[in-house]
């Protein structure tokens, strides 16, 4: 294998890494505003991978689960989702 060759697989590897990484990295970013959350459940229903849950009136991201669809965020109706 040439240097280029390497060079060239393990780019490639890198941004197959990055890619897979759309779930549990990129979550982190997504954060409930519970001054604006009014606890309704419309993003647990709508979330595909059961990763918001309302506890004790406040809806929670598990970052474990959540792949950053941002279905919540489309659907609250109090903006507290961002
Ligand atoms: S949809 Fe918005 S207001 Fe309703 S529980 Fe979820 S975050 Fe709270
Ligand atoms: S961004 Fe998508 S996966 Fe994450 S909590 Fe919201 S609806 Fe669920």
């Amino acid at each position: 294998m040439t240097r280029f060759t390497k060079l060239f697989f393990f780019a490639a590897l890198g941004l197959l890494v990055f890619a897979a990484c759309e779930g549990p990295l990129a979550n982190a970013m997504l954060t409930v505003d519970t001054t604006r959350c009014v606890g309704c459940g419309e993003c647990e229903d709508v979330c595909p991978y059961d990763a918001i849950e309302v506890i004790d009136g406040d809806a929670v991201i598990d970052p474990g689960l959540c792949h950053q669809c941002n279905r919540c965020v489309e659907v609250c109706p109090e903006g507290a989702i961002y």
